[in-house]
């Protein structure tokens, strides 16, 4: 596993609960996000209605399943979370809006992988609250319809253009979520230490935040990382050497880069001489997927400038060739 993914992973998980903020002032960066969501909570609390289905859309971790429980805190409601790929036949889909109380939020992670059969039936849940449902099997079969209480569904996905135009189209609001700048990720490492109860200068959450890729997740499993080191290797404090010293020992470099972008980088300009050289190439030359490299290895490099996309292929920038300490090759 590498440190650095975006992905959340079973330790994560023991510890992000923990880490939640639980209401959209504790809610850090994303003002754009956060200013939009209020007007609409606060307009759908004055109406007393629920608030509209909202889309949440970005790579992941950052911040999109946090967001929908921000969302039923401010509102006042329970939040039911699934995800797409669990939500397997319709009567599982049936089963769990029918449980919702008036108002309740149900967050669809990666709505995207939704089969397009629930899909279907999710549509006039999300129009009119209700369901129709086929009950029996051949000429016995009929359909009913099963009254719902209005009810939110939040939906996230990784890419709003894997969804199908008619879900994306009964979404009311839809909200993108950016990368996090250095100042709002060091925020966060300071909000996350004092709720791991360690304490760490401001110099060395810096430190963490410029390597976390623009995402808390990264951010906060770097900390819990250098926390251990502090215990282990000093007194427990994080002072700005030590976790210069632990970022290297986990081979995080400045950037937040690990062994795979290296290799991916330094074989582009090595190999393929910066290119254009096609993402197909660029996967067999490494033994990746081109898929993975696409969605999980690609996006933060072309985020910090360090591949572009062309029509002919992926080019190395004159950024890297600096970074990885190569030569640019001046254009003719
Ligand atoms: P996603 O659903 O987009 O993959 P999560 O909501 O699970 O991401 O967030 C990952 C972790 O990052 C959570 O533990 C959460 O504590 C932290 N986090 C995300 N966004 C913020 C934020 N805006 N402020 C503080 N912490 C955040």
């Amino acid at each position: 596993d590498r440190i650095i993914s975006s992905e959340s992973n079973d330790f994560d998980e023991q510890y992000e609960l923990s880490l939640r903020p639980q209401k959209l002032s504790q809610y850090i960066g994303q003002h754009k996000v956060k200013e939009n969501l209020n007007i609409f909570i606060e307009a759908a609390k004055l109406r007393q209605e629920s608030l509209d289905h909202v889309l949440l859309y970005g790579p992941p971790g950052l911040g999109k399943t946090t967001l929908a429980t921000v969302i039923s805190n401010e509102m006042d409601v329970n939040i039911r979370l699934t995800s797409g790929p669990a939500i397997e036949r319709p009567g599982d889909l049936a089963a769990i809006v029918s449980s919702l109380e008036p108002g309740d939020v149900l967050f669809i992670d990666e709505i995207h992988r939704l089969p397009r059969a629930i899909e279907e039936v999710l549509y006039p849940a999300m129009e009119d609250f209700c369901l129709d449902i086929v009950v029996g099997k051949g000429p016995e079969a009929r359909s009913i319809r099963l009254d719902l209480p209005p009810f939110t569904l939040v939906g996230a996905t990784t890419r709003a253009g894997a969804l199908s135009a008619p879900l994306r189209d009964r979404f009311g609001v839809l909200l993108r979520l950016e990368f996090y700048d250095e100042e709002a990720l060091v925020e966060i490492v300071l909000r996350s230490s004092q709720l791991f109860n360690v304490e760490i200068d401001r110099l060395a959450a810096r430190e963490i935040a410029r390597r976390s890729r623009g995402t808390p997740r990264i951010a906060n499993r770097l900390l819990k990382r250098v926390r251990d080191y502090a215990q282990v290797l000093g007194d427990g404090t994080i002072s700005h050497p030590l976790a210069n010293q632990a970022l290297e020992l986990l081979q995080v470099d400045p950037l937040g880069l690990d062994h795979i972008d290296h290799k991916l980088m330094v074989g582009m300009i090595e190999r393929f001489r910066g290119g254009p050289v096609g993402l197909d190439t660029i996967a067999a030359s490494i033994g990746e997927e081109s898929q993975t490299i696409e969605d999980v290895y690609e996006p933060y490099l072309m985020q910090i400038g360090f591949i572009q996309r062309t029509p002919r292929g992926r080019e190395a920038t004159k950024l890297a060739y600096d970074h990885f300490g190569y030569t640019y090759p001046e254009q003719s």
